[in-house]
């Protein structure tokens, strides 16, 4: 080792032969190969074959170059010593002759086939414990994405792999207007006619949207207060139907309270959808997620029998408040089912909970998904604001300031919807996992929307490096971060 680290010091002082032209080119490390009576024939590091007129030259400075070196140094390998090859390939290599080199890494590999230095530089990568050479692992990672693709549902619409919803899009050649997906001759209809997007789904006279901004609604022509028609509509059977275009509610509540609820349902619509990457189709249309809201209990017993079954049949009913079926209704797919009882912190989390379960049911409409972890991510639903987790005050205070909680590895398998804090502590762990890996942890559930992957699965995705998993170290990362953000936490709402 000592006498390669003398050579390779020595070698990178080396002077090598320089050639000055008359015309004022200067060619610099050159190897004389041959002198013929009018010419010089001389190499290049990597190979190339120089010849110059001798009396186009000014110049010449004559003196070793590394290709010299390198093969002064190649003749006095020890035959069969690898190690001793890959070492001068390597210092080759860094000198840039590049055509010896190469080469010396060819026979390395002969005598070795298993250097791993030997095949990194000739372009080889391993995969599932075999040697492919750049085109074949280019080829094999290219197969190995698109299973990645189909088990997340994904479409392959004019060559290019595309999410359902967004292969919908593109099959219908739907554009985007005012965050609604149109087609073509909707959207001209709607230039022409100066059209406006509202909460009712349709489309508005810029007239008609001031008047319905403010509250007010047209009965028998004439423009009246909303509030004044909260009494037809308390009948469940014919209730307020809004919607943002991406989620709709449908409910007997009051209007004011109607719109509320829509906006806090809007908001955390964006943090699922970031989480998935776009909006969940359903059964390949495009569906907004639909949000059934009962006004008090009352209402939301008895809902099961629009589903022809009983509420327990038909709903998954949580030990606190928010239920979901999926089974969804008529082009729905999973819906979300709860009750409001005109209190904002539960109606958060219960609103957050269902749309959650809706969410990653209409990724595949039966109801296939691991249930704790189902739970769990319902949990961190529960708790998204503004396109991330951040939880209210209130649910901070009830849930989340004090006492021990456990640890990464087994969170999840206790997450249950008959324990409310166990959703609280789930959902912290999957925004701490989201921050660990971004893209693996949105990757994970479009895969486990389509009925793959547990929760083992999720914190090997997120956590693990090089792919193993120290659960030990995980989960105090996990608990180090806890206590950090206890010492930080800053309500949004307070
Ligand atoms: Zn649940």
């Amino acid at each position: 080792m000592r006498a390669l680290l003398l050579l390779l010091v020595l070698g990178s002082l080396l002077p090598a032969d320089d050639v000055t032209l008359k015309n004022g080119q200067v060619h610099k490390n050159l190897t004389l190969v041959k002198e013929m009576p009018k010419q010089f024939q001389y190499e290049t590091l990597d190979g190339r074959v120089l010849t110059f007129m001798k009396d186009a030259v000014q110049d010449r400075i004559v003196a070793a170059t590394p290709l010299d070196e390198f093969r002064k140094r190649r003749g006095a390998l020890p035959a069969g010593n690898v190690a001793a090859m890959v070492e001068l390939a390597a210092w080759g290599q860094e000198q840039g002759v590049s055509k010896e080199t190469k080469k010396l890494w060819d026979a390395a590999l002969k005598a070795d086939p298993e250097n791993a230095a030997a095949r990194a530089a000739l372009g080889f990568h391993r995969l599932d414990g075999k040697w492919l050479s750049e085109a074949e692992f280019a080829k094999a990672r290219d197969a190995s994405l698109e299973a990645g693709w189909k088990l997340r549902g994904w479409r392959k619409v004019k060559d290019k792999w595309l999410r359902p919803v967004e292969a919908f899009r593109a099959e219908k050649g739907l554009v985007e207007v005012q965050g609604q997906w149109v087609t073509v001759a909707q959207q001209k209809k709607i230039e022409t006619e100066k059209l406006n997007w509202c909460a009712y789904g349709t489309w508005v006279s810029a007239d008609d949207k001031q008047q319905l901004d403010a509250g007010l609604l047209k009965e028998k022509g004439k423009w009246v207060p909303a509030a004044n028609l909260d009494a037809a509509h308390a009948d469940q059977k014919n209730p307020w139907t809004l919607t943002t275009g991406t989620v709709a509610l449908n409910t007997n509540v009051r209007h004011e309270r109607a719109l509320k609820i829509l906006s806090v349902a809007d908001d955390i619509y964006s943090g699922l959808v970031k989480v998935g990457g776009v909006h969940p189709d359903s059964n390949g249309k495009w569906m907004p997620l639909l949000l059934l809201v009962g006004r008090g209990i009352k209402s939301y017993q008895g809902m099961g029998a629009a589903f022809g079954a009983s509420d327990r049949e038909a709903n998954h009913s949580s030990g606190y408040g928010a239920f979901m079926s999926s089974k969804g209704l008529g082009d729905f797919g999973g819906l979300a089912l709860t009750y409001d009882n005109d209190d904002d912190d539960w109606m958060r989390v219960w609103v957050g909970h269902a749309l959650g379960h809706a969410y990653l049911d209409r990724f595949k409409p039966e109801d296939t998904h691991e249930e704790r972890l189902t739970e769990a991510f319902a949990g961190y639903a529960a708790a998204l604001h503004g396109g991330s987790w951040q939880p209210t005050w209130w649910y901070w205070c009830r849930w989340l300031k004090d006492g021990p909680i456990p640890d990464a590895s087994r969170i999840i398998e206790a997450a249950s919807y008959r324990d409310d804090k166990s959703l609280a502590w789930a959902g912290t762990l999957l925004h701490w996992l989201s921050k660990k890996n971004e893209t693996a942890f949105g990757e994970f559930w479009e895969t486990f929307g389509m009925g793959r992957g547990n929760a083992a699965d999720l914190l090997k995705a997120c956590c693990s490096v090089d792919g193993k998993l120290d659960a030990k170290a995980m989960d105090e990362e996990f608990q180090a971060w806890v206590t950090k953000m206890r010492g930080t936490f800053r309500p949004w709402d307070k």
